[in-house]
């Protein structure tokens, strides 16, 4: 399931940084998310990094587009072919995930 991010947004920018797959964009009128690039933070942290760092909680679990954690972790892979630190950590199956948390 990919984040979204609701209208309340207040265009502070916080999370657009804080992203690690650069799914987060300035929109014309929120902060968008691509949701071919959002992972949930799979692979990389425990909770979905925007909402942690979002000043309203604006960035929610989009309930149209519910993705098991298997989708999202191979989603990382394919979005970091480099990262060889992701790679071991999928292979062994000990990766960071909001769905264990
Ligand atoms: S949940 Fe994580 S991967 Fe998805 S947009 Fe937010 S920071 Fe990026
Ligand atoms: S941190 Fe929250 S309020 Fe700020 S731009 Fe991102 S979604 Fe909008």
């Amino acid at each position: 399931m990919a984040t979204t991010i609701t209208q309340d947004c207040i265009n502070c920018g916080a999370c657009e940084p804080e992203c690690p797959n650069e799914a987060i964009s300035q929109g014309s009128d929120v902060y968008l998310i691509n949701a071919e690039r959002c992972t949930e933070c799979v692979g990389f942290h425990e909770k979905e990094a925007c909402q942690a760092v979002c000043p309203v909680e604006c960035c929610i679990p989009d309930p149209a587009r519910t993705e098991p954690e298997g989708v999202l972790i191979e989603r990382a892979l394919a979005l970091h072919p480099a990262d060889a630190d992701l790679r071991a950590a999928a292979a062994s199956g000990n990766f960071p995930s909001r769905f264990r948390a």
